[in-house]
């Protein structure tokens, strides 16, 4: 199979801020056509990575190539194809959204059309309200038209740190299926940062991990999050005659750990079945299965640090 074009690589990137290393030799690459997740905690460095690749500020040391081009020599043309929201977008909140749009295409000095304005407008789902002052919409409504103002030069690569920070639900499913949209319709290549696993999982095909400014893991969505590997706790009415019959069964060095009601195991999907069969057999009573996958778990535990 051919592999797809690389559109961004980050080789051994550091960034020190004085003493302090925010970002510690990450390296990864994002392909065309990829929803690419950039996963970590609050304070992990993804927005360093990520204003590093838009050059707003400079790597210690390491290399990026965007487009295939050194980022350092040729920052201008590369610029020119990155649509980004690095922080919450800014409007002028007295003029309209249309208004708005047309003032960001001059500034960016693309020749942008009415026509397409008003396609941009309705891609984002705000046909009706472009009249409207900026200072009436909602939160979500502004993200929408901060995406809106990323694609005014036709940009290849979208880059989106944490744009569902501070969204309702909606505001969140909205700019999924967005998401989902420049990748599917438009065909751009999106690099999107957050700190919340499910969300990536759900629009990501490709996605890394980092914490303390070091990379976890990085992969395939799909692949890193249905490994075989399961955190299963059985809870149930006895646990220690549950351990004894548990302890001649080839299940035994499945077990993790005890607790006054429950037993957690690592292990496979197909166990799960088997371990609950040889547990009601013997009379105990399983009151509840949790299944967690371990890279969520492991997840979870990082955020919860
Ligand atoms: P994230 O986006 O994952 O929340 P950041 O990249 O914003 O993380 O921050 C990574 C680390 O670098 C944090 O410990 C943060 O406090 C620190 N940091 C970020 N910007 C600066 C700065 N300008 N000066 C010093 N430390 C910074």
């Amino acid at each position: 199979m051919l592999e797809s074009t690389k559109i961004v690589e980050v080789k051994n990137l550091v960034k020190n801020y004085g003493s302090f290393c925010a970002v510690k030799n990450v390296s990864f690459d994002v392909y065309e056509g990829d929803v690419f997740g950039f996963l970590g905690p609050n304070g992990a460095g993804k927005s360093t990575t990520i204003r590093t690749i838009l050059s707003l500020i400079k790597a210690t040391s390491g290399h990026i190539k965007i487009f295939d081009k050194e980022l350092n020599t040729n920052r201008n043309s590369i610029l020119s194809k990155i649509g980004c929201i690095v922080e919450k977008p800014d409007f002028y909140k007295f003029l309209s959204a249309e208004k708005n749009l047309e003032v960001f295409a001059r500034i960016s000095g693309a020749n942008v059309s009415k026509t397409k304005i008003h396609e941009l407008i309705e891609f984002v789902g705000l046909k009706g309200r472009e009249k409207d002052r900026i200072n009436g919409f909602s939160h979500g409504m502004k993200q929408r038209l901060g995406i809106a103002q990323t694609l005014i030069h036709n940009p290849d690569l979208i880059i989106l740190d944490e744009p569902t920070t501070g969204l309702d639900p909606q505001g969140i499913i909205d700019i999924r299926n967005l998401i989902l949209q420049l990748k599917n319709k438009q065909h751009k290549t999106v690099i999107l940062s957050s700190h919340i696993l499910s969300e990536i999982e759900l629009i990501a095909n490709r996605m890394i991990i980092i914490n303390k400014g070091e990379t976890v893991v990085q992969g395939s969505v799909s692949e890193l999050l249905n490994a075989q590997d399961l955190i299963v706790s059985f809870t149930v009415n006895d646990v220690e005659q549950a351990k004894q019959i548990l302890a001649e069964s080839r299940f035994t060095k499945d077990i993790n750990s005890f607790s006054t009601s429950s037993i957690l195991f690592h292990t496979s999907h197909e166990h799960i079945a088997q371990i609950n069969k040889l547990l009601c057999a013997n009379n105990i009573l399983v009151n509840a299965i949790e299944t967690k996958r371990k890279l969520e778990d492991y997840f979870l535990k990082l955020i919860a640090n």
